[in-house]
């Protein structure tokens, strides 16, 4: 039997500027029993992949089909809380479990204590992996017997940047769906709705856009003016240092390290605007930090903080 919504206002078409998995979503939405058993949603970051597999999943869990909001799936979502919509964290590894006492988001877990069950208020569940390269290698195994004996009613969502860093077995038994950079127009529209702000050397991606327009004139100020001489770097190394202590109430998706991230790349910015003197040491030194944030040495921030101003003062002085 196939199942065929005739409801032609999707809420899907909130995606913006990604027309080829709009594509894909909107007709896995209309024809929900062709919904693969693995998806990936692959490409830069900061496109709307994870928006995107949110409210795909919210719409075929939707008991109107459509991410309705007003039904009890749509506001058992809307409250994170949906028993059928199964998000694994994208901070730490994901291991295979225990056999016996698996712990919880780990692939024995999913198995054990919720794949092997119907849904519990839709018709069908989602997993969603916000970054499937953090599956290590023997839960990947794992997670290949589970994609090849799923049940009809457990969809996965894997997501990534970069769709060679998953095996070929996995892609092998996925539709992979592709997002790529966002047009400056729009980004405008995207900014627009939810009210954020798109900084100059922002192209193509919500990368860094989690800021409003008062922390981003903030940052601006900080760094502008102080990268340029070592008793100023030294106030501005102290001052971003001192802004983790004073501000613990990070958000979800904004934590010390993202905000480090903003910071260099403010840093790199204004280097690269002064035209008075060749900065491209110091660029260099900041692109060289940002690669060691990004290697997950979790608690090392600080002293890279130290290393990169230690370097900067030397090259300004
Ligand atoms: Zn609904």
């Amino acid at each position: 039997m196939e199942m065929v919504l005739e409801n032609n206002s999707y809420k899907i078409d909130a995606l913006v500027g990604q027309p080829l998995a709009l594509r894909y979503l909107r007709n896995y939405s209309k024809y929900q029993d062709k919904i693969p058993p693995l998806l990936i949603f692959h490409g830069p970051s900061g496109v709307g992949k994870m928006f995107a597999a949110e409210l795909f999943s919210k719409s075929v869990l939707c008991m109107n089909g459509n991410a309705c909001g007003l039904c009890q799936s749509c506001k058992m979502f809307q409250k994170k809380v949906h028993p059928d919509f199964i998000l694994f964290p994208d901070s730490e590894r994901i291991a295979i479990g225990d056999i016996k006492n698996p712990d919880v988001f780990t692939i024995r877990w999913l198995q054990s204590q919720r794949v092997i069950y119907r849904p519990d208020v839709s018709t069908k569940r989602f997993v969603v992996f916000p970054d499937a390269t953090k599956i290590n290698s023997e839960a990947e195994t794992a997670m290949l017997k589970t994609l090849e004996e799923t049940n009809e009613h457990t969809k996965f969502i894997f997501v990534v940047e970069d769709i060679h860093s998953l095996k070929s077995t996995i892609r092998s038994r996925a539709v992979e769906i592709p997002f790529f950079h966002l047009s400056r127009s729009n980004m405008q529209i995207i900014s627009d709705k939810i009210g954020i702000y798109i900084p100059d050397f922002n192209s193509g991606s919500f990368d860094l856009g989690y800021l409003t327009l008062d922390a981003w004139n903030l940052f601006q100020d900080k760094v502008e003016n102080s990268i340029f001489d070592s008793i100023q770097l030294l106030r501005l190394e102290i001052w971003i240092k001192a802004y983790k202590t004073n501000h613990t109430e990070w958000k979800e998706d904004f934590d010390y390290k993202k905000f480090l991230d903003i910071i260099s790349s403010l840093m790199i910015y204004s280097y690269f605007k002064n035209q008075e003197k060749d900065y491209s040491l110091c660029i260099d030194a900041i692109f060289e930090f940002k690669n060691i944030l990004h290697k997950d040495i979790n608690a090392m921030e600080n002293f890279s903080v130290s290393k990169l101003f230690n370097k900067l003062c030397t090259l300004v002085h």
